[in-house]
């Protein structure tokens, strides 16, 4: 590209973008890609010499565009969303252009400090108590890492990460099993092992953990020598919106010195509005709770906000500090990249500044209270529609159900089905999990720029495109 191009090229994408959006709901939500179909279309091998922005950025609306998968389309309600709020994109344009790396202070103090202060205007936005500390993670995933590690380093009085595992007895970290892969992933990288994340039964209508078995699980681990460390509380499980009592799990974590990760990284948006809360009762009295702003708040992915009761333990478990990263001379300023497994940190603050001001929490509470509704209002016309069952209640805007017609003998077949046709149909994008073992198909509201007559229509092609399959 040219030097005297970059002015060009970036009005034409912005506008390209303004037009993307506004063009959404004329396509289909899901890719209707075959596999390969993209990968065949691009050359082997990269060009030697350069080529015409003209000529890429026309390969891109033909042979990129048609491989994706709408995730910003108002009609979008399978896995949880991943909303990019208008003003949060054009923070990321900012952001991209200064491209700075904020790992430590000194490398961009605005964005430190600029990260200080909106996660604590996160933090009160939530309802979360100033005992805690916020910074912003990429993923849920990291947080969750950055925790587990927490737990083993402080059950292995900071011994671990200098004298490995070898020779320890196992730890321990509990859970129920609605929670998400990230768990058992973080369990694998930390040296903790699977065999030994103990999943809880679960219990009532919100398939939380049983307290007197988690009580139970503990006292026989110690019994039996091991080191219980941890346990990790789900509000809003990925599968069905599965939440644990958390006053209750943090109840018996108290009592045996366990230190306590919230996951509510869908769910967390939600606790903008005080009436959802009750749903993570108990949550002050976590050591660490992550909510995901780049899934229904709106702050464009990546942007995992983590909230710590004690940052000092995750800076012990995490510092590294050779020469060349040390600040001289600045004393008691923050630098993030000690509170996160990966050392660069894009700047990640600025849009969730654009976001917060441009909405308001007001704004937001809006959006999330018209999804919820909506998510209900679905609900309750497709239980109130012949062979539909709803299979798990709304969980905020999250609900299960399934299709029962009479005389289809494979019902799991059938909804697996009925998922793929809605999904080919475009209107509409589903995905489907599994309920006590059968096949079910989730919904979630939450897009950005969602509305009731989008609630309408996706009630008004699940019934028709269920009922042709019926026939
Ligand atoms: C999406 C999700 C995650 C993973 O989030 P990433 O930011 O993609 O790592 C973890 N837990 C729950 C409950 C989720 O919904």
């Amino acid at each position: 590209m040219k030097d005297n191009e970059f002015r060009n090229w970036s009005h034409k994408a912005a506008d390209w973008s303004a037009d993307y959006r506004d063009g959404l709901r004329d396509r289909p939500v899901r890719a209707q890609t075959s596999p390969g179909a993209i990968f065949n279309a691009i050359p082997e091998i990269a060009p030697e010499m350069p080529e015409p922005m003209d000529a890429i950025f026309a390969d891109f609306e033909k042979v990129i565009l048609p491989g994706m998968t709408h995730w910003q389309h108002p009609r979008f309600f399978a896995y949880f969303p991943a909303n990019a709020a208008p003003a949060s994109i054009v923070a990321e344009q900012l952001v991209s252009a200064m491209a700075a790396q904020c790992m430590l202070w000194q490398t961009s103090p605005a964005a430190t400090e600029l990260e200080t202060r909106v996660l604590d205007w996160l933090r009160r936005a939530l309802g979360l108590p100033d005992s805690f500390s916020g910074v912003i993670q990429d993923s849920a995933s990291s947080a969750t890492l950055a925790a587990v590690l927490v737990m083993r380093e402080r059950t292995l009085k900071w011994s671990g990460n200098k004298a490995g595992l070898a020779g320890q007895n196992p730890l321990r970290i509990y859970c129920s099993g609605q929670v998400h892969t990230s768990i058992d992933r973080a369990i694998w990288v930390a040296g903790i092992g699977e065999d030994n994340l103990i999943r809880i039964p679960v219990t009532g209508e919100l398939r939380g953990m049983d307290s007197a078995a988690l009580e139970a699980a503990i006292v026989a681990d110690k019994k039996a020598g091991l080191l219980p460390a941890g346990l990790i509380a789900s509000v809003g499980g990925t599968s069905t919106g599965g939440t644990d009592d958390v006053a209750a799990v943090c109840g018996v974590a108290r009592r045996h010195g366990l230190y306590v990760h919230v996951d509510a990284a869908w769910a967390g948006s939600a606790m903008i509005c005080p009436e959802f809360r009750h749903f993570w009762s108990g949550v002050e009295q976590a050591d660490s709770v992550v909510f995901n702003p780049h899934k229904w708040l709106g702050a464009q992915f990546d942007c995992s906000a983590h909230f710590l009761r004690d940052p000092d333990s995750l800076v012990k478990t995490l510092a590294i500090q050779p020469e060349f990263l040390k600040t001289q001379g600045h004393d008691g300023i923050i630098n993030y990249s000690e509170w996160s497994v990966p050392l660069g940190r894009r700047f990640r603050a600025l849009k969730i500044w654009f976001l917060l001001r441009a909405y308001g929490l007001e704004g937001l509470r809006t959006m999330i209270r018209n999804h919820v509704g909506w998510s209900e209002g679905v609900a309750s016309r497709l239980a109130a529609t012949a062979g539909f069952r709803i299979t798990t209640p709304p969980m905020l805007s999250l609900f299960s159900f399934r299709h029962e017609p009479k005389g289809i003998a494979d019902l799991d077949a059938h909804n697996l089905k009925l998922v793929g046709a809605i999904n080919d149909d475009g209107r509409i994008y589903l995905t489907q999990t599994k309920v006590d073992g059968q096949s079910v198909i989730r919904f979630q509201a939450g897009s950005f720029d969602m509305t009731q007559a989008d609630a309408d229509t996706a009630f008004e092609a699940i019934v028709e495109i269920a009922n042709r399959l019926a026939r």
